[in-house]
């Protein structure tokens, strides 16, 4: 959870409740198994929280000047964004994850025309599910040129993480 900057968190605690993969000192974080840490309302131990990834992780939601509107916070939208997340062929790359198991219509049509508009790929990602229930692991999906989709394509096909 980010500190607050013009924009407040609450209620959402999406980042804290496994909707990013992660490890918070040794413990998997992942869909279906929050932040032990995570009371559901906010942290409780937010002054000890890591550095990595808890203070600098950067949720586009909450960022200053986000481009974001307002209600894409996760906790509505039910996608979690990441601005910038890796570069290809010299162009930001943007990474949108479900907050459940697929990120909402709404939501993902606003992404794919801020991707087209300002000529940034974007990723976004599906849990996976077996037997009913989400695993670990998400389906990545590339959205922008047709070498972009077909790079990410090859990545899902080498088990790359983004993680
Ligand atoms: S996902 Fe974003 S808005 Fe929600 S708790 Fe985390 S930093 Fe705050
Ligand atoms: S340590 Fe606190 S801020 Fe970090 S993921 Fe867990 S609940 Fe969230």
């Amino acid at each position: 959870m980010a500190k607050t900057t013009t924009r407040s968190c609450q209620p959402c605690t999406a980042c804290c409740d496994g909707w990013v993969s992660m490890n918070i000192n040794g413990v998997d974080v992942y869909p279906g198994k929050p932040c032990p840490h995570s009371t559901g309302k906010g942290c409780d131990d937010y002054e000890n929280r890591p550095v990595q990834p808890c203070v600098e992780f950067q949720c586009a939601w909450v960022m200053e000047n986000s481009p974001l509107p307002e209600w894409m916070q996760p906790s509505n939208a039910k996608v979690l964004v990441v601005l910038d997340k890796l570069q290809w062929h010299g162009a930001s790359v943007d990474l949108a994850v479900p907050v459940g198991k697929r990120i909402p219509p709404r939501a993902l049509n606003w992404l794919k025309q801020f991707a087209e508009t300002h000529g940034r790929p974007l990723i976004y990602t599906e849990q996976v599910i077996e037997n009913g229930k989400m695993s670990k692991d998400q389906n990545m999906v590339g959205y922008g040129p047709e070498a972009f989709q077909q790079e990410v394509a090859s990545w899902v096909q080498s088990g790359k993480k983004l993680w």
